[in-house]
């Protein structure tokens, strides 16, 4: 039996990573300080005892006391209001964390995966973003502290694979969403359902012809998993290729909670990317991955579970 630690293994996509290892068979160790992540994510599944939940901060000297076979690197704030509430958090975890993790996977002999970002190619000047695109960020804006970190964790990463020859993969993962994301953690899906099911104004920030592509969790998992079980060590792309403007977005929540909000246009944040959409060439031709979930299908078992 395997066993994979998961740092930010109570967050939203952390979580479903350990549902998801743990039908594979693995052990798996979720480690959080639930900053932003919730034990609420993992109740279901502390019965399970190949399944261990261990408290603390990876930012911090980290300790381990079992073999491990893989370390994946998925603790971090990811929606652009939490960071910019904690960016100091959220460079360290992403800076010192990323080194602590490298440095346990290979002291452990383990194999490492860090989860990277879309994020990383800023407010991109090239659609769809292939990950040979190297991006165009403002390191000194509101969102510097997110796609530094990411960008610095990549680089520190290549250099524990070039330097000291650990196995390490980089998922550069885009726009997520389903169940377990938190209700206010104020990104586009849950703002939309939320605001829709209380008849509340849908805020559109912008004129909402911005561009984003969401990928269904479930999709999004696999493919981490099928980069985590491959040789390649350069960065993939794993995100869903569909691209709609945020206004659309919006529209179709509204239409699929038989809404009553209306549309309220607000000022775009700054940094706000302009368009995102992955080029997943890469992960189509060697992971012999690509999303199966329509944005539909999708979209109403969010709803259901925000309804739940
Ligand atoms: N957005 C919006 N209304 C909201 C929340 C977000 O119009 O209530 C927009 C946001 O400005 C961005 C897009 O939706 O253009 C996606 O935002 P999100 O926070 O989900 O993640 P991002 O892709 O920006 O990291």
């Amino acid at each position: 039996m395997k066993t994979v630690l998961i740092t930010g293994g109570a967050g939203f996509i952390g979580s479903h990573l350990c549902e998801f290892l743990l039908g594979k068979g693995y052990k798996v160790i979720a480690m959080d300080n639930v900053i932003t992540g919730s034990l609420k994510n993992i109740e279901h599944l502390r019965g399970n005892e190949n399944f261990t939940y261990m408290h603390h901060d990876v930012s911090k000297h980290t300790v381990v006391n079992e073999n491990l076979d893989y370390v994946l690197h998925f603790a971090s704030p990811a929606s652009p209001v939490d960071y910019q509430k904690i960016p100091i958090q959220t460079l360290k975890v992403g800076s010192l964390g990323t080194h602590n993790t490298l440095g346990l996977a290979l002291a452990k002999k383990a194999k490492y995966m860090l989860a990277s970002t879309s994020e990383v190619y800023g407010d991109p000047l090239v659609n769809p973003q292939p990950e040979s695109y190297w991006g165009n960020v403002n390191p000194v804006g509101i969102r510097g502290c997110y796609d530094e970190a990411k960008r610095f964790a990549e680089a520190l990463t290549m250099a524990y694979h070039r330097i000291h020859k650990l196995d390490t993969k980089i998922v550069r993962i885009f726009n997520t969403y389903g169940p377990k994301m938190r209700k206010d953690d104020g990104r586009a899906v849950p703002n939309f359902i939320t605001q829709a099911l209380k008849n509340a104004p849908i805020t559109v920030y912008g004129d909402g012809r911005q561009t984003r592509s969401f990928c269904y969790v479930s999709d999004l998992v696999e493919g981490i998993y099928s980069l985590m079980i491959s040789n390649i060590n350069d960065p993939v792309n794993i995100g869903n290729p569909e691209e709609h403007t945020i206004l659309e977005f919006a529209e179709l929540i509204k239409e699929l909670t038989k809404s009553k909000s209306k549309i309220a246009f607000k000022q775009l944040p700054l940094d706000d990317p302009h368009v995102r959409c992955p080029d997943i060439t890469k992960a189509r031709k060697e992971l012999k991955w690509e999303p199966k979930v329509e944005l539909k299908t999708g979209i109403k078992k969010t709803i259901d579970s925000f309804k739940a």
